[in-house]
Parts: C-alpha cells; sequence; structure tokens
C-alpha cells in the first residue's frame, strides 16, 4: 500500500513543508501555538482551528482562544467534548455535522458565540508517542473534512508537536542554564570574598610570624634572615652594612622599682622612638628581652657611629609615662661595620657588636661603642 501522503495534491503538500519549515524556526511557545493555528487554518481550507494542550498535573485540556477581541483561556477534562475524546484516545476523529454527534459539546458554541458545522480533530504526539495535545480544525469552506484532509492534518500536527516540544525544552533548557549562571555567578562572588579574606588572613599571619608582639618590631628570626642576606649583598655588590646593638641600661631597676608592666611600656616605647626616626632601608629588630639590633643598609663606620649617638640621645632625653610615672632610660650601644675581611659571615658582624657593646657598659654605660 503507498503512503496516503503522496496522494496529496502537491500544492498542499508544499505548504505543509514550508510550514513544517517555519515552526522549527520558532521557539517562543506562545508565538508558536499562534503560527501552528494560522498555518492550519490556511492549509486546511478551514474556517478556524483551536490547539489544545494537556496539563498532565490537572488532567485538563487547556487553549487560548479568541473571545471577540480578547483572547481568553479554557479549560476543560480530558474526554470532554471532541478535542477531550482525541486528548484521551489519541484516534483522529472527522465529524461531518456536529450537532448530529453526540460527542460535541454545544456549550463551546454557546460560549463563543460560534456556530459549529464540520469538526475535524487530530492528536499531538511528543516523539514518546504521548499524546500531549489536540488539534482542531473547524468548518470546512467548501463542503465537509476527506480522507486527504485526515491525512494532511496527521502530518501537520506530527510537526506542530515536534515543535511544541522543542519549543518547550528551549525554554526549560533555557530557565535551567539562567538559573546555573546564576548560581555560578554567585558561587564566584563568594569564592573571591572568601579568596579575600584568606589573603588578608595570610598577609596578617606573615607579618605576625616576622613581628615581635610586645614591641611591634621585627622579631630575631627576622633580624637573622635580613643579616644573612645583607651580608652577602654587600659581600658582592658593596658598599658596606653596620649594625647597632642597643642595650637598656639597667634595665632590671626599672622592672624592680616600677613592676615588670612598667618594664613592657618602657620596651616598647624604646623601639616605637627608634623606629619613628629610621631611614626607609634601615630595620630595627628586638633581639632579646631588652636588646635590640639596628641594621643600616649602606652605612660605613662613621655615619653609624653618627646614627648610634643620635639613638643614644633620643632615647636619653625620652620620658616613658606609666600609670602616672615617668620613666626615664638611657641605653648603651655597640657599633660593628662590614668589611671585606668578613666575607659572607654574619656571626662575626654580631659577635664584634657584642663585643663593642660589653664595652660600652664597662666604660659607664649611655655610650656608643665601636
Ligand atoms: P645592663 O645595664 O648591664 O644591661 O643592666 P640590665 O639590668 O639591663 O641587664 P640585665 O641583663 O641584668 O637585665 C635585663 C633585664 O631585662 C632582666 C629581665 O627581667 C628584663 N627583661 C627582659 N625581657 C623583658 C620583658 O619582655 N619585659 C620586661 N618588663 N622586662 C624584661
Ligand atoms: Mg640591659
Ligand atoms: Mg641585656
Amino acid at each position: 500500500m503507498s503512503d496516503p501522503l503522496l496522494n496529496i495534491p502537491p500544492e498542499r503538500f508544499s505548504s505543509l513543508l514550508k510550514i513544517g519549515l517555519r515552526l522549527t524556526a520558532e521557539r517562543d511557545l506562545d508565538r508558536l501555538l499562534g503560527t501552528i493555528i494560522e498555518e492550519t487554518t490556511s492549509v486546511m481550507d478551514a474556517d478556524r482551528s483551536s490547539l489544545f494542550l494537556i496539563d498532565v498535573e490537572r488532567g485538563e485540556m487547556w487553549a487560548k482562544i479568541a473571545q471577540g477581541v480578547e483572547v481568553v483561556e479554557i479549560r476543560f477534562p480530558v474526554g470532554v467534548g471532541v478535542a477531550g475524546t482525541v486528548g484521551r484516545t489519541g484516534e483522529i476523529v472527522n465529524i461531518p455535522d456536529a450537532y448530529a454527534d453526540r460527542r460535541f459539546n454545544p456549550e463551546f458554541d454557546r460560549k463563543t458565540g460560534y456556530r459549529t458545522k464540520s469538526i475535524l480533530c487530530a492528536p499531538l504526539r511528543n516523539t514518546c508517542g504521548e499524546i500531549i495535545g489536540a488539534i482542531q480544525v473547524l468548518n470546512k469552506r467548501a463542503g465537509t473534512f476527506g480522507s486527504e484532509d485526515e491525512t494532511l492534518l496527521a502530518a501537520l500536527s506530527s510537526h506542530a508537536a515536534v515543535a511544541i516540544e522543542n519549543a518547550d525544552l528551549y525554554r526549560r533548557l533555557s530557565a535551567l542554564n539562567l538559573s546555573l549562571e546564576r548560581k555560578v555567578e554567585e558561587r564566584t562572588k563568594e569564592l573571591s570574598a572568601a579568596n579575600e579574606r584568606l589573603s588578608a588572613l595570610n598577609r596578617k599571619l606573615a607579618e605576625i610570624s616576622i613581628t615581635d608582639a610586645l614591641t611591634k618590631v621585627y622579631n630575631r628570626r627576622y633580624f637573622t634572615e635580613r643579616l644573612l642576606q645583607e651580608v652577602k649583598r654587600v659581600s658582592r655588590y658593596g658598599p658596606t652594612v653596620s649594625l647597632l646593638m642597643i642595650d637598656i641600661d639597667l634595665f632590671k631597676k626599672v622592672n624592680d622599682t616600677w613592676g615588670h608592666q612598667a618594664g613592657d611600656t618602657v620596651l616598647s616605647g624604646v623601639a616605637g622612638l627608634i623606629k619613628g626616626r629610621l631611614r626607609a632601608t634601615d630595620l630595627i629588630a628586638r633581639y632579646g628581652g631588652e636588646e635590640f639590633c639596628l641594621l643600616a643598609t649602606g652605612t660605613d663606620q662613621a655615619g653609624a657611629q653618627v646614627l648610634a649617638e643620635r639613638v643614644r640621645a633620643l632615647v636619653q632625653n625620652a620620658v616613658f609615662e606609666h600609670g602616672g610615672t615617668a620613666i626615664a632610660v638611657t641605653v648603651s650601644i655597640g657599633v660593628s661595620t662590614w668589611e671585606p675581611s668578613l666575607g659572607e659571615d654574619p656571626e662575626e658582624l654580631v659577635r664584634r657588636a657584642d663585643t663593642a657593646l660589653y664595652r660600652a657598659k664597662e666604660q659607664g654605660r649611655n655610650r656608643v661603642c665601636a
């Protein structure tokens, strides 16, 4: 048996193909339904068409139909009326005289003020073969709908069903895509905020790890590291570097007289005072209990002595407040300066500064020795 589509006259067949192409291109469901109705009416040579979709959750069929100038949504249970019957059975229904057929519900005409004569209604099936709705054409312009019309409407409805399924899929995918994009954007923002917090925390941690907690100048570990780098650098590129070993005089007496807390205040005070007067290239660190080391980059012996003397005077002229008491202290400073014979050995530079400091103490404190 030959395919009934082959019996369709060429001009109707070509319209069918054109409609198929037009429907595939449409992704907006509302516009698509409009196009299907319009094209179907024209190619079926009918007076009007309606397209009903099944709302599976509610067991209803719905359609948007023109009522005068308004477009209204109508709903009825699957199984009711001609379209409802097709929605349930999936069989094409061809009725030459509506009022003589008990499947026709005259309520429709009463509501719309239309006079239905002939009806042709075909099911819409998705690619899985499930019935998703029905397409109904009313009042064939000449005579009643024949078998050629049935074949044509069946072909049209398969095109329409695929297009509807695509549009629905596209709509769902777009919504999904949008929500995914929003989620990604949200997560990216959260992640970058978390990253920023982490970086800030890391910076803080790095700072803490090289800082003395009480005096807020560098700690001994960092000083040792920098001293080594500095000695390596000057032994290659010169010119020189000096080291000031600064020790607070008779500090034990400060603790003994005003208490350990007062001692802490003085320690921080001395550190802050010196730090506030340094060049950007100089570095001060807490070396021990009440000892500080000052690394003066590019400073020779004479320059270091001038610097040391300035630091000594600075401390001598300062007073440190603690609990209403003004406490004054002095410092002794030992100075050493790198010279080529020391090579890359930082220990010797420290040892020399220490020896010089010892001499300063011996000679009566509050003084500088090189
Ligand atoms: P000198 O002039 O010979 O340096 O006498 P000094 O008393 O400063 O020297 P000594 O080394 O005998 O005493 C240092 C004192 O510094 C002893 C210790 O209790 C005190 N000290 C060390 N670290 C701290 C600290 O973090 N806070 C306080 N308050 N005191 C400290
Ligand atoms: Mg001391
Ligand atoms: Mg000491």
